[in-house]
């Protein structure tokens, strides 16, 4: 199934974050590929806030939307963890030799990679719905709901938490588990004091009754803000969408009535801008990242809990990782090896700290209490920006350094990529 002049293709199912930046990346490495995204048309415009921290800028970096990303959104250098009474805990200034991570509407970043896209001429075809497979000697075959398919070499399943393409690689696989935290965020006109209102500086809060996070709006313009809220049973999007924004920001108010600042941005907070998230989900470790000519790339393989603040930083680099390893290794299961050594211990890493943090939001009124008692002695001991962000924002992924096959001998999860020197 190469192209004419004897490229290989690959269908890369999902046009979300993780679908794109491979699309674009494949490109870089010689691969040619098509995008096939289950919705009608491109999400940009839809809702959301997320932040790319500074490993993940450097992957977009790589494949040339460095500037493109680094011009939206609002860059966030330290972060400060606080005792919900308007108190600071501890304070994570970043590093002082990586740029800032950058907060950034999930639209605007659909928006550049749609255009990036364009530009490169890859083609993306809306309301192709993956629904199953068939692999051949020398290819491999889509199907979509619509009855459609398309062949290529390759299918890459860039499609999300709840992947039909790791079902096809793995019927038994796992699917993604809810967090037991329900997603509220907004806006509000409320302009906080000193650096936090000029929008320098990104503030996490364990309050008495739920979590909540929230940063200046550039010059002064008031503060976004979320709450994570204990839901233990998950709610649907219709059940989201039964209760009116006015409804949610009352209760969120009175989750947060007692806590500080909480308590008074959301007083002035806006009803007409509170979104809803029922899908703060993670995934647990999936065991077979491919088989034969498909293989997993982002949130379909490795989703930490929103509260890593690295899904799409994990999701871009492993978008990058799988190319450099197709350029560099001929063979696809060397290549799909190769990625999956270089990516699992990193990305499961990352996924265990950021469970333990969520279970810390969820957790009752004794576990916030001892939260708010234990966190200012770790950060005076054991937890330093150093040792704590230094691993995951300081990751860099070295573009022409040749991808070499794992070691001989080793056997699937134990397998390691062997580095060039
Ligand atoms: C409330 C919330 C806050 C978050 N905050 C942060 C943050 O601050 N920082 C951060 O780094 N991450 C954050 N995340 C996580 C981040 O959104 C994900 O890690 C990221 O979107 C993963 O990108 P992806 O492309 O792998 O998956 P997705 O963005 O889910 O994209 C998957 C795409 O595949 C499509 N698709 C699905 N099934 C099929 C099919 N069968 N056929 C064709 N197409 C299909 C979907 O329609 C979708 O477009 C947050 C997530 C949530 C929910």
């Amino acid at each position: 199934m190469s192209t004419s002049n004897g490229e290989k293709r690959a269908l890369v199912i999902g046009g979300g974050i993780a679908g794109p930046v491979t699309a674009l990346a494949l490109r870089k490495a010689g691969v040619e590929a098509v995008v096939f995204e289950a919705y009608e048309s491109s999400a940009e415009g839809i809702g959301g806030t997320f932040m790319i921290a500074p490993n993940g800028l450097d992957a977009l970096a790589t494949v040339g939307l460095g500037a493109e990303v680094g011009a939206i959104g609002q860059p966030i250098g330290p972060m400060l963890i606080e005792d919900g009474r308007g108190g600071v805990l501890a304070e994570f200034a970043g590093l002082p030799d990586l740029p800032p991570g950058r907060v950034m509407r999930r639209a605007e970043l659909y928006e550049v990679l749609q255009r990036r896209l364009r530009e490169s001429g890859i083609e993306v075809r809306y309301g192709k719905r993956l629904v199953g497979a068939e692999e051949g000697a020398d290819g491999i075959t889509a199907r979509f709901a619509d009855g459609d398919t398309a062949t290529g070499d390759l299918l890459i399943g860039t499609d999300g938490t709840r992947s039909t393409v790791r079902t096809l690689i793995d019927p038994a696989a796992p699917g993604a588990q809810y967090t037991g935290l329900l997603g509220v965020g907004g806006y509000s006109p409320h302009r906080l004091p000193g650096r936090a209102g000029r929008g320098e500086t990104m503030h996490f809060a364990n309050g008495a009754r739920a979590f909540f996070g929230y940063w200046g709006l550039p010059d002064g313009a008031g503060t976004a803000w979320f709450s994570n809220i204990p839901q233990p049973e998950q709610l649907t999007a219709e059940q989201v969408r039964a209760v009116s924004p006015e409804e949610w920001l009352r209760r969120v108010r009175d989750l947060h009535a007692d806590d500080l600042p909480a308590r008074d941005v959301l007083r002035e907070a806006a009803a007409d801008t509170v979104e809803v998230f029922p899908r703060l989900e993670i995934m647990p470790s999936v065991p077979h990242w491919y088989r034969g000519r498909m293989v997993l790339v982002g949130d379909s393989a490795h989703a930490p809990s929103n509260s890593s603040g690295q899904g799409v930083s994990l999701a871009v680099e492993s978008a990058v990782e799988l190319a450099r390893c197709l350029r560099d290794l001929p063979d696809h299961t060397a290549a799909f090896a190769a990625y999956e050594a270089l990516r699992r211990p990193r990305v499961e890493k990352i996924a265990a700290n950021a469970a333990r943090t969520n279970n810390q939001k969820s957790s009752g009124p004794v576990g916030r209490a001892l939260f708010r008692l234990l966190a200012p002695i770790a950060m005076r001991t054991f937890l330093s920006p150093e040792k704590m962000l230094r691993p995951v924002h300081g990751h860099r992924i070295d573009w022409d350094r040749p991808a070499l096959p794992v070691a001989s001998g080793a056997t699937g999860r134990q397998r390691r990529a062997v580095t060039a020197p």
